[in-house]
C-alpha cells in the first residue's frame, strides 16, 4: 500500500502549540520508516482546516481517487480535517475503498465502522468537543450539582429524564431494589441469594444483563438510594426521591461489614489467580501469600520456569493503567452515546425506505404470481411446464427479496449496539480506579480483552474489537483532549 504524508501548520492562534511543519515531517518520516510504509509524496499546507477548500488537501484527495496512493499518514486526525465537509470526504473515500488506511502517530485508526466513528469524533473534537463542549458540560455539571442532581448516568432503579435533566424513579425497578435492601438487612440472605432473587424477579442491568453478585454488593453500598451521592470526592444532598431510608441503608451496611470480617478471616481470595497464563511456559498463574503479601507466580506444571513472582500491588498498578487508558470521561461518553443514537436513527430512516421499496417489489411479484395462477386455472393457453417454470422464477425472485429485507433489518445496527455497550462500560471504568475492588477489575478486564499473559512481570493481553481503538491509541488523552494541550507531549 502507498501513502501520502500530509502535514499542516495552521495559522489559527488556538493551534499555536502544534508542531511546525518541519517537525511534523520529521516525525512522520521516522514513523513511516519504522512502520515500513511506502511514501509516494510529502505534502504540506499552511491553511486552517476549519474551512473547507484547502488546495493541497484537495489535490491529495484527487490523487487518491486516481489511485496514486491508498493511504494517508498525518500527525493527528485534526491535521486532516476540522470541518465536516473535509471530514466527510475522507470518510467517503474510506467507504468507497479508494482510501484504505490512515495512520497517525498520535491516534490509532482502523478501517471498521467503529474506527470511522472514532475518526469522526476526532475530526470534530478540536473544534467542538474541546473548545465548547467540555467546558459547557463542566458548567452543566456544576449547575446540576448545585441543584443536587446527579450529573451522570442514573443508577439502576432511577432514570435520567432528558426533558427535565433531572433523575426520576424507575417505577419498574425501584421496588425490586428496595426489596433487596430490606431482605439483606434481615441478615438472613447472602449477596448471592439476593442476586438470585433479583434475577428471578426479572431485574436486569441497562445492558439487559443479570446482576452479578458484586454488582448487587455495589448497589447495596450506594448511598444514592437514600438520597445522597458522592461526586469528585464530595458529598451532595440529592434532589432525587430516595428509594430507601437512611436507617435501612445503615442496617444493610452493618450486616455487610459483619459478614465481610468473618469472610476475610476464613479464606483468602486471590482476585487474579487463574486469570493469566505464564508468558514463559504457558502454565496458569496462581497466587500465594508470602510475608503478608499476595504474590502471583507461575504454577510451573510443565517444566522448570524462571518467571518471577509479582506482588499483587504491582499487578494492580499495571491493570489500573490499562483501565485509565480505556476510560472515557462522562462528558465524552454522553456525547458519543448521543451520536450513536443519531446514527441509529439515521440508519433506521435509511433502511426504512429501502425496506419499503423491497416490500413493494415483493407485493408486485405476489400479484404476478396470482395472475399467473389465474391464467393457469382458467386454462388460457399456459402449459403446465411453462406455468411451473414461470412460477419457480417468480418464487425465486420473491425469496431473494425476502432475504434482502431480512439482511437489511439485521445489519442496520450491528456495530452500534456493541459500540454503545463499550462506551457505557468505558465511562464506568474510572470508578474502578478509585476502588480497591480487585474482583471488579478482573471482571472488567475479561469484558475488554482475552488471552491474559504475565511475562517478565509485565501484564499483556489482547483487546477485544472496539476496545482496541482505545487501548492502542499511543496516548489515551490525545484523542480526547487533542494533543495541543496534552501535558504528556514532548512539545
Ligand atoms: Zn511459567
Amino acid at each position: 500500500m502507498k501513502y501520502f504524508i500530509y502535514a499542516r501548520k495552521s495559522t489559527d492562534s488556538e493551534e499555536r502549540q502544534v508542531l511546525s511543519i518541519e517537525a511534523q515531517l520529521a516525525e512522520l518520516k521516522e514513523f513511516a520508516a519504522k512502520e515500513k510504509l511506502e511514501i509516494v509524496a510529502s505534502l504540506c499546507e499552511a491553511k486552517t482546516a476549519k474551512e473547507p477548500g484547502r488546495t493541497v488537501f484537495g489535490e491529495m484527495l484527487d490523487r487518491i481517487e486516481k489511485g496514486e496512493a491508498q493511504g494517508i499518514l498525518a500527525w493527528h486526525p485534526d491535521r486532516l480535517a476540522r470541518n465536516s465537509i473535509d471530514g466527510g470526504r475522507i470518510i467517503y473515500l474510506l467507504d468507497t475503498g479508494k482510501l484504505k488506511d490512515l495512520k497517525f502517530p498520535t491516534f490509532w485508526f482502523d478501517n471498521t465502522p467503529q474506527g470511522k466513528f472514532m475518526l469522526n469524533i476526532a475530526f470534530g473534537q478540536s473544534k467542538y468537543y474541546i473548545d465548547n463542549l467540555s467546558e459547557n458540560i463542566k458548567r452543566g455539571h456544576r449547575a446540576k450539582l448545585r441543584k443536587g442532581i446527579w450529573p451522570s448516568f442514573a443508577p439502576l432503579g432511577y432514570l435520567n429524564n432528558h426533558k427535565t435533566k433531572g433523575i426520576d424513579i424507575d417505577p419498574e425497578k425501584a421496588p425490586l431494589i428496595r426489596k433487596a435492601f430490606e431482605l439483606y438487612a434481615t441478615g438472613e440472605y447472602t449477596l448471592k441469594a439476593i442476586a438470585k432473587i433479583l434475577k428471578d424477579a426479572g431485574l436486569r442491568s441497562y445492558k439487559g444483563k443479570v446482576l452479578s453478585v458484586s454488582c448487587v454488593q455495589r448497589m447495596l453500598k450506594n448511598p444514592f438510594y437514600y438520597g445522597v451521592f458522592r461526586f469528585n470526592g464530595k458529598m451532595y444532598d440529592g434532589s432525587h426521591e430516595p428509594i430507601i431510608s437512611k436507617k435501612l441503608f445503615d442496617a444493610v451496611q452493618q450486616v455487610m461489614n459483619n459478614r465481610g470480617k468473618r469472610k476475610r478471616k476464613r479464606k483468602h481470595n486471590f482476585a487474579f489467580s487463574g486469570l493469566m497464563r505464564c508468558g514463559n511456559c504457558g502454565c496458569m498463574i496462581t497466587a500465594e501469600i508470602q510475608k503478608g503479601h499476595i504474590y502471583y507466580r507461575c504454577t510451573k506444571k510443565k517444566q522448570k520456569c524462571n518467571e518471577k513472582y509479582l506482588r499483587e500491588e504491582k499487578l494492580v498498578e499495571q491493570l489500573k493503567a490499562i483501565i485509565q487508558k480505556v476510560s472515557l470521561p462522562d462528558e465524552w461518553a454522553e456525547k458519543m452515546l448521543a451520536e450513536i443514537e443519531k446514527e441509529k436513527e439515521q440508519a433506521k430512516q435509511e433502511t426504512k425506505s429501502l425496506v419499503q421499496n423491497l416490500l413493494d417489489q415483493k407485493a408486485a411479484i405476489e400479484k404476478k404470481m396470482d395472475r399467473l395462477l389465474d391464467l393457469y386455472i382458467e386454462g388460457k393457453g399456459i402449459e403446465p411446464e411453462e406455468y411451473q417454470a414461470k412460477k419457480q422464477k417468480l418464487l425465486n425472485e420473491k425469496l431473494e427479496i425476502q432475504q434482502k429485507i431480512k439482511d437489511f433489518e439485521q445489519a442496520g445496527n450491528n456495530w452500534l449496539e456493541p459500540m454503545k455497550e463499550m462506551i457505557l462500560a468505558s465511562s464506568q471504568a474510572k470508578i474502578l480506579l478509585s476502588q480497591s475492588d480487585n474482583s471488579q477489575i478482573r471482571t472488567f478486564l475479561k469484558n475488554i480483552g482475552s488471552n491474559f499473559i504475565l511475562k517478565g512481570k509485565k501484564f499483556h493481553f489482547e483487546g477485544k474489537i472496539g476496545w482496541r481503538a482505545l487501548l492502542n491509541s499511543p496516548q489515551n488523552t490525545n484523542w480526547r483532549r487533542g494533543r495541543d494541550s496534552n501535558p504528556r507531549c514532548r512539545f
